[in-house]
């Protein structure tokens, strides 16, 4: 589905993002894994060999999204070392969950800076070269960005801004065969949402209609779908992969 494309995962080490990136290469892409500079780099390099022993094309960069010249050198490098660059996934993200009346001014400002910054950063170095010949932008917000959520203030805030963020930039770049689109998922089984209490688990559990938290695979699918030509007339669009949690 993905024969001759190149992408770019971020935060692809682990979580939803080395699932897309895995997937993406199984159906014939060439993938950039990224990662953050604290300790990943060995990590990095295992999804590169697992990639490659399956044969699969990867290559590994270091960059943090946040930092808008290292958002910059990660396109840059893929464009190098692939020349050209067809599908961005904005997937790194992070939470920070706090009451808002102790939530400190850091961690609101970290995770708009990772969360929505990064999705601004990648984007705009990205549009330089897809803009020339066409693409897919996928952009992983949440349905705590639509429906909100006690103690998730700054991420609720930073996904809701990937919504408006992603419509917008649909709409600027339809015209040159760039499509942008957002996924929106419900709980994932992921390193994020293993640090809940069980009961916080069990209380989610009991509000999602399907009754069980999603796989990042099940993420992973409908970003293999928008990255694809099966998605070739849908731009704008929020996907929910969330068991009807968010109807
Ligand atoms: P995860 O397991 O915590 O993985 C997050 C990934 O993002 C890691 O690879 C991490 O790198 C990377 N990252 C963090 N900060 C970064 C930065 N500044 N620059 C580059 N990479 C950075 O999370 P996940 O559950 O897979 O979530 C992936 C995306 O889905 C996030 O945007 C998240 O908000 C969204 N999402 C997740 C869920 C869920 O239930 N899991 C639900 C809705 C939305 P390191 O390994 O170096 O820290």
């Amino acid at each position: 589905m993905l024969a001759d494309k190149v992408a770019i995962v971020t935060g692809s080490v682990r979580g939803i993002g080395k699932e897309v990136a895995m997937l993406y290469a199984k159906h014939g892409a060439k993938v950039v894994i990224n990662y953050t500079s604290h300790g990943r780099g060995q990590e990095a390099k295992k999804v590169v060999d697992e990639i490659e022993a399956s044969g699969g094309t990867a290559l590994a960069v270091c960059a943090d999204v946040s930092q808008f010249e290292e958002a910059k050198a990660l396109i840059s490098k893929t464009v190098e070392h692939f020349g050209k660059l067809d599908i961005l996934v904005n997937n790194a993200g992070i939470t920070k969950d706090m009451l808002i009346l102790r939530m400190t001014e850091e961690e609101f400002d970290r995770v708009i800076a990772v969360n929505l910054k990064g999705v601004f950063n990648c984007t705009k170095h990205a549009s330089r070269v897809m803009l020339k010949a066409g693409g897919s932008i996928i952009n992983m917000t949440s349905v705590v960005g639509i429906t909100g959520n006690v103690g998730q203030a700054n991420y609720a805030a930073s996904k809701a801004g990937v919504i408006g963020f992603t419509k917008s930039v649909a709409r600027e770049f339809a015209q040159k065969n760039v499509r942008v689109n957002a996924i929106a998922p419900g709980f994932i089984v992921t390193d994020m949402t293993d640090s809940l209490a069980d009961s916080i688990k069990e209380s989610v559990t009991s509000s999602i209609p399907m009754k069980r938290f999603g796989s990042a695979k099940d993420v992973a699918n409908a970003a293999l779908f928008l990255g694809s030509e099966l998605s070739s007339y849908i731009t704008g669009e929020i996907i929910k992969v969330d068991g009807g949690m968010a109807m």
